[in-house]
C-alpha cells in the first residue's frame, strides 16, 4: 500500500525538516516544489529565469508550471509513497493533486497542518540557512552548526542563505500564503483528511504528533 502525505503550513513552519525525517524513516519520497523550482532556476533554463524573479519576490510560480514539475515525478515512479512538501498551494493544484493519483490509482491519504504563528515566523526565517550538498537546515540562533560554515551532517562548506528569506519577500510569501494557500485547510477538513500538529514543538515532539496521525491509516 502506498502512503500520501501534504505537510501544509506557511513558511518556516518547518515543513523541510519533518520531510526530510519521514524520508529516513518511512522511505517515502519527498517532493519539494520549492526544491525543484531552485532546481530549475539554477539549471538557467528559460523557465528557470522565469521562476527565479517570481520566486525571489515571494510571490507563487504559476499552477502550469508547477503541476507539471510533479506529474513528471509521479509518472512512472514505484515509490512506496510520497510527502508533498510546499505543495499543492492553490485550491487548483489541489485539484490537479487528486486527479493525477487518482490516474494512480492512488489517494491523499494524510494532511498535516503545520500550525505557529507569524512572529515565530518571521524569526525561523530570518536565522534560517540550509546545507547545498545534503540539505540539513540551521538557524543562527536556535540551531547553528557546530562548527561555523561546516555542515555537521555531511562536512560541506557549501551553507547557503535562500534570496527569499529576507522581510520584505516573507511578507509577501504570508500575504500569498493566506491568500492562495490556507483555503486549502477547509478543503482537506471537508475530504476527512486534515490532522493538524504544533508546529511550535520540538522537532522531536512535532514529529511524534505526526506518527500519531500515521499510524492511524
Ligand atoms: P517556503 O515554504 O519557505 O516558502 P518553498 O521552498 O516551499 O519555501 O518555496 C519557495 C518559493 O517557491 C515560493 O515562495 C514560491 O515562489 C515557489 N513555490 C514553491 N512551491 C510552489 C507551489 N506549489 N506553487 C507555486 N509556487 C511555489
Ligand atoms: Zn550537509
Amino acid at each position: 500500500m502506498t502512503v500520501n502525505i501534504i505537510l501544509l503550513g506557511p513558511p518556516g513552519a518547518g515543513k523541510g525538516t519533518q520531510a526530510r525525517r519521514l524520508v529516513e524513516e518511512r522511505g517515502l519520497v519527498q517532493l519539494s516544489t520549492g526544491d525543484m523550482l531552485r532546481e530549475a532556476r539554477s539549471s538557467g533554463t528559460e523557465m528557470g529565469k522565469v521562476v527565479a524573479e517570481v520566486m525571489d519576490k515571494g510571490q507563487l510560480v504559476t499552477d502550469e508550471i508547477v503541476v507539471g514539475l510533479i506529474r513528471e515525478k509521479l509518472e512512472g515512479s514505484d515509490a512506496p509513497g510520497f510527502i508533498f512538501d510546499g505543495f499543492p498551494r492553490t485550491l487548483k493544484q489541489a485539484d490537479a493533486l487528486g486527479e493525477l493519483l487518482e490516474g494512480l490509482k492512488q489517494n491523499v491519504d494524510v494532511v498535516i497542518e503545520m500550525q505557529v504563528d507569524d512572529t515565530a515566523l518571521v524569526e525561523r526565517i530570518s536565522g534560517r540557512y540550509t546545507c547545498g550538498n545534503c540539505g540539513e537546515v540551521y538557524h543562527d540562533k536556535t540551531k547553528p552548526s557546530a562548527e561555523e560554515g561546516v555542515c555537521d551532517a555531511c562536512g560541506s562548506t557549501d551553507l547557503r542563505r535562500r534570496a527569499d528569506d529576507n522581510e520584505e519577500s516573507l511578507k509577501t510569501r504570508l500575504l500569498e500564503y493566506y491568500k492562495k494557500t490556507s483555503p486549502l485547510i477547509g478543503y482537506y477538513y471537508a475530504k476527512e483528511k486534515l490532522h493538524p500538529v504544533n508546529g511550535l514543538a520540538s522537532v522531536d515532539e512535532v514529529a511524534a504528533q505526526m506518527k500519531t496521525a500515521l499510524d492511524k491509516l
